[in-house]
């Protein structure tokens, strides 16, 4: 089978891999919402989702807005409160986070002075849920993706918020998944379908050997599904979303990034010590192109010209002896059998700050708990 390689430098689908294309389908989503058809519907649909919320009486908050603290969130939340919405913003601790991290999510909050609630679930269940899923599925987010999103259905049926929002959807953005006109409403069939790189969710966590003390939060609350509830949507679904321009503005707030060789867009997934290491490396293994690849087609699309060039390089071990606790001759284990082939783009200790002065080094890593500001 011959691959050509679109304009955009897309020469995989994640979703469709044994695909032949010349122009990929981000593209062709990308053109789609570049016609005034497009902008005129996706304002009709999160015009008539917003006003559904408004007219529930009795709600907390027009909108719950679940946070990582990368540059999308500050995008997302500008656009939310311009639309003279109520927003509560939910911050679920994954545990994953250093200082940059952590300032970032503070700095967010308090610049646009919004009500927020903080989750940490309880770091022993969580920890052996992410080394269980690392064994099964070898993904690490499987646990914080629960909730992430989940948790966050679980916020808004317990306060009456009748709308959730999250920023990009990356399967429809960076690899054209589903048409733009698809209003893509996310529920449990979303998360089992569309969550897990694979394809289909790996882990089970009603049979995980976690601890099942607190399991109930990892589960979308089946049992309760008010008839008020709008639903969970993604904001790029109804606009041209540009994500480096989007995420970048975020610097204007005060948003510091550190700087990840792996990564071409320093206000995407900043201030996690795994995303662009650990996360990045289990892409590697499963076979799945390097996020700098899927950002460099999309930039490109956007007529945006990348800055500095990438290079794959991993620094692993403090994922293993830090977080997960293991020896040093687990971590050795780990990569000895599963990731031979990344030996020699293996990293320790820091990176040089790439350019701009909101670009900094990390001081702090998996810091469970921290004053940001
Ligand atoms: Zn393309």
């Amino acid at each position: 089978m011959n691959l050509s390689p679109c304009e955009c430098g897309n020469s995989q689908s994640n979703f469709h891999p044994n695909l032949e294309f010349s122009t990929c389908l981000a593209c062709k989503v990308k053109a789609e919402k570049d016609l005034e058809h497009f902008r005129i519907w996706g304002q009709q649909k999160l015009s008539t989702l917003i006003k559904k919320s408004q007219n529930v009486p009795g709600r907390s908050y027009d909108v719950l807005l679940p946070i990582r603290g990368d540059g999308e969130d500050y995008f997302t939340l500008r656009y939310l409160l311009e639309e003279n919405l109520s927003v509560l913003v939910l911050f679920v601790n994954n545990y994953f986070y250093n200082d940059i991290g952590w300032h970032n999510i503070h700095n967010l909050i308090t610049e646009f002075d919004v009500d927020s609630i903080t989750f940490n679930p309880r770091f022993e269940t969580y920890r052996d849920l992410v080394a269980d899923s690392l064994n099964r599925s070898h993904d690490i987010y499987v646990p914080y993706k629960c909730l992430h999103f989940l948790y966050a259905h679980r916020i808004a049926f317990e306060r009456k918020i009748p709308l959730i929002i999250w920023g990009q959807c990356q399967p429809l953005e960076y690899d054209g998944k589903f048409s733009p006109y698809d209003t893509l409403k996310f529920s449990r069939w979303w998360f089992h379908q569309h969550e897990h790189n694979s394809g289909a969710l790996g882990l089970d966590i009603v049979e995980s050997p976690s601890s099942l003390i607190d399991r109930e939060i990892y589960r979308y609350p089946c049992n309760v599904n008010p008839h008020w509830f709008v639903g969970g949507y993604f904001l790029s679904n109804f606009m041209i979303w540009d994500q480096f321009k989007n995420t970048n503005e975020a610097f204007n707030y005060g948003m510091v990034s550190d700087y990840h060789p792996n990564s071409c867009n320093p206000a995407e997934n900043c201030g996690s010590d795994v995303y662009y290491d650990m996360h990045a490396a289990l892409r590697h293994l499963k076979k799945i192109q390097p996020k700098s690849n899927v950002q460099k087609s999309q930039a490109y699309r956007f007529g945006h010209e990348i800055l500095h060039e990438t290079y794959e390089s991993y620094n692993l071990k403090p994922f293993f002896t830090k977080f997960l606790g293991s020896t040093e001759s687990g971590y050795d284990w780990f990569v000895d059998r599963h990731l031979p082939e990344l030996k020699s783009k293996l990293i320790s200790g820091r990176r040089e700050p790439n350019i701009g002065s909101f670009q900094k080094n990390p001081s702090s890593h998996f810091l469970k708990y921290y004053k940001g500001i």
